[in-house]
């Protein structure tokens, strides 16, 4: 495993993450438990956010005491799965930022085309946490974190929830200096990239679209 890889192996990630797996979980308890396993995924992802001290008074005393240093971070969902993380994050961070990037696959040439951009300003001075729940190909994660680095992100983190060791390879390669965050890595990509064992197609999951 590439050491820019992190599987967040809490026991609680571990429970909700057989729970989704299963394909007779229905979507409320789907949402419900991606929800859950975000906010604890945010938890381990923003374990290195810097801290400044601050000037605070108790009801018995005046002492300097640690808050977070810098702008808001940011989070960026990758449409439209993504959008099933944003909530169980913004419960453990409310001001966050919130951007969206819109990518779909072009059938001919299996290239990510953006059809959807919109980012918060002063990328380069916030922590950017991107969210998608599966990394398979990795090939919309890779093109969602160059376009991020064109508007000027700087530091950049990758949150998923399953992983197929073909999508953490392409995505390390490409990317060796973003950490990638992960509950799993599975098997396997199947012909039609989907993630083997999986838990089939997180954005069909979380909106019951299918
Ligand atoms: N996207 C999904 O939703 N599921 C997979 O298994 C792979 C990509």
């Amino acid at each position: 495993m590439p050491d820019n890889v992190t599987i967040v192996d809490h026991p609680l990630v571990q429970h909700k993450l057989t729970l989704m797996r299963r394909k007779q979980t229905p979507t409320a308890d789907f949402r419900r438990l991606l929800r859950e396993i975000s906010l604890l995924l945010a938890y381990e992802v923003t374990r290195d956010l810097s801290l400044t001290m601050q000037e605070v008074e108790t009801p018995l005393a005046r002492i300097r005491a640690p808050v977070l240093e810098g702008k808001k971070l940011c989070l960026v969902s990758i449409l439209r799965a993504g959008n099933g993380m944003l909530d169980g994050m913004l419960d453990l961070v409310p001001s966050a930022r919130v951007g969206h990037i819109g990518l779909y696959r072009d059938p001919v040439t299996l290239v990510p085309v953006e059809y959807y951009y919109k980012v918060p300003e002063q990328l380069g001075t916030r922590v950017v946490i991107v969210v998608d729940p599966m990394l398979a190909t990795g090939n919309s994660a890779i093109a969602a974190v160059h376009r991020l680095k064109e508007s000027g992100a700087q530091t950049i983190k990758f949150v998923c929830l399953l992983a197929a060791p073909e999508g953490v390879t392409a995505f390390s390669d490409e990317h060796p200096d973003v950490p990638v965050f992960t509950a799993a890595v599975d098997e396997r990509l199947d012909a039609h990239g989907y993630i083997v064992p999986g838990l089939g197609d997180a954005g069909d999951r979380v909106f019951g679209t299918k």
